[in-house]
Parts: structure tokens; C-alpha cells; sequence
């Protein structure tokens, strides 16, 4: 597709997106500022990235470190990127792959283990950075999704030490909490998960009044609208914007 017609496409998806935001924002009483778009863009060509900056996106969500940082390269190369395009990391991120992330990474929203912490702390520190990063938690308890586990006590107790560790990394900022609920076509059924995410970010406020819990990265193409009704900050949107995406590894 010629990518004017692509950058059209993806301008009009982006507009009914951020309206159903502003609607959702409403009926919940909340300044639609306050909620902020993240078009994932995760196994899309450098030319639908292109694409979605020309419609005005200047968040990106990538899942793969490498990936991801072959298409800031191939766009940097091509021409001059806007000074506040911000990369989101969203995907889970292998230790070995952290020096990738501490120095190219605007944020990343799923920090979770102790090790990544640690190293993640010692790339961003010899960046002379300080990397934003939100905790995941699996709120719905699947064994194939990452994240903390939080659905008992015990488990709110594990993640609070771990927690009060990662905040003696100096060169990490926790910025507040994500979480990819278990799948539903529609979003109603994930919305006792979004709640369920608010609810731990208050509890650990109380525990550790030091951070600024201000981040629910909550929210994908199917439950945005309710993501954002229960609070999201950040909401994670990738098919309802960039349309279907490309199979992992092969040529878009
Ligand atoms: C792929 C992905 C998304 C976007 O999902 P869509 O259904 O395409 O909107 C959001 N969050 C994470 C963590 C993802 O991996």
C-alpha cells in the first residue's frame, strides 16, 4: 500500500481510537488528558511506523528489543524523527537483552523480576539515565503470562519486598503498575482485572508513599474503553490502529 494511503488509513483508526477514549474519559468523570496512547507496533515494517508518526502517533510499543531497535535505526537513518517520539517497551525482556532497553527505551512497562531490575540499573546507570519503568502484574494468575503474581496476600507481600529492592536502584524510577488481562473479545469481562490493578496500586501506595504510583498501563485494542473508565493512564493499542499485524519473522 502506498504509504499515504497507509498514513490516511492509520489517521482515521487513530481518530476513532483517541474518540473513544475521550468518550470512555467522560463517562467516567476523568480529563481525557490524562490518558495517554501507546500505538503498538510490534512485527510492523519501518514504513507503517512511518506511517502511524505521520498520523500524529508519537508513542510506540514494541515487544521485541531487537526488533525494535533495528527500526529505530532503519528510521533514523531515513529521515529526521520528531524530538518527542517516546519507544515503549511492552513485551517481556530477557536479562541478557537489558543493556538494549536501558539505552533505547523512553519507558518500559514490564519490568518483572529482580535480575532484570539489577541489570537494567547497571546499563541505564552507565547511560548516565534514569530509565522509567511500571511493574506487570498477572492479575488474572495464568501460568503463560508474565508478571508478579497478585492474587493473594502472600503474594501482595513478595511483591512489596521486592519492591522496597528495586528502590534502591538509583538509576530505575518506578512509575506505577501494568498488566495484560487474560483475553476476552470484548471488553467487559476484563474490567474486574483493570480493577483489580487500581486496587494493588492503591494498596502499594500506602505501603511506599516515596513513589508516585501514577501509571496503569492497562488497555489493548478489545478493552481500551473500559481500561480507561477504570483509570488506565496508558492504554496499549495496536490492531484497532495499525490493522492486522505481520507474522513474527517474515516480510511484511
Ligand atoms: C500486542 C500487545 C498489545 C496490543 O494488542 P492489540 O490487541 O493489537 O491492541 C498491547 N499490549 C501488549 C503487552 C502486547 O503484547
Amino acid at each position: 500500500m502506498p504509504i499515504l494511503a497507509l498514513a490516511d488509513q492509520i489517521r482515521e483508526r487513530t481518530a476513532r481510537v483517541r474518540e473513544e477514549i475521550s468518550r470512555a474519559a467522560k463517562r467516567a468523570g476523568r480529563d481525557e488528558k490524562g490518558v495517554r496512547l501507546v500505538v503498538v507496533t510490534k512485527t510492523h515494517p519501518p514504513e507503517s511506523l512511518l506511517a502511524a508518526i505521520e498520523a500524529g502517533t508519537r508513542r510506540l510499543g514494541e515487544n521485541y528489543a531487537e526488533e525494535a531497535v533495528a527500526k529505530m535505526q532503519a528510521l533514523q537513518a531515513r529521515q529526521s524523527l520528531p524530538g518527542d517520539l517516546e519507544w515503549h517497551m511492552i513485551g517481556h525482556v530477557q536479562s541478557r537483552k537489558a543493556d538494549l532497553v536501558a539505552q533505547n527505551f523512553s519507558v518500559l512497562h514490564s519490568l518483572d523480576s529482580l535480575k532484570l531490575a539489577s541489570r537494567l540499573n547497571r546499563f541505564a546507570s552507565e547511560q548516565g539515565r534514569v530509565l522509567p519503568v511500571l511493574l506487570e502484574v498477572n492479575v488474572g494468575g495464568e501460568q503463560s503470562k508474565f508478571g508478579y503474581p497478585a492474587s493473594t496476600p502472600v503474594n501482595v507481600v513478595n511483591l512489596a519486598r521486592e519492591v522496597e529492592q528495586i528502590l534502591q536502584f538509583s538509576a530505575l524510577k518506578i512509575c506505577g503498575l501494568m498488566t495484560m488481562p487474560p483475553f476476552f473479545e470484548d471488553g467487559e469481562p476484563a474490567r474486574p482485572y483493570f480493577r483489580a490493578l487500581r486496587t494493588l496500586r492503591d494498596d502499594l501506595s500506602r505501603r511506599f508513599p516515596v513513589i508516585a504510583w501514577d501509571e496503569l498501563s492497562m488497555g489493548t485494542s478489545a478493552d481500551f474503553a473500559v481500561a480507561v473508565e477504570e483509570g488506565a493512564t496508558l492504554v496499549r493499542v495496536g490492531t484497532a490502529i495499525m490493522g492486522p499485524r505481520p507474522a513474527r519473522g517474515e516480510p511484511a
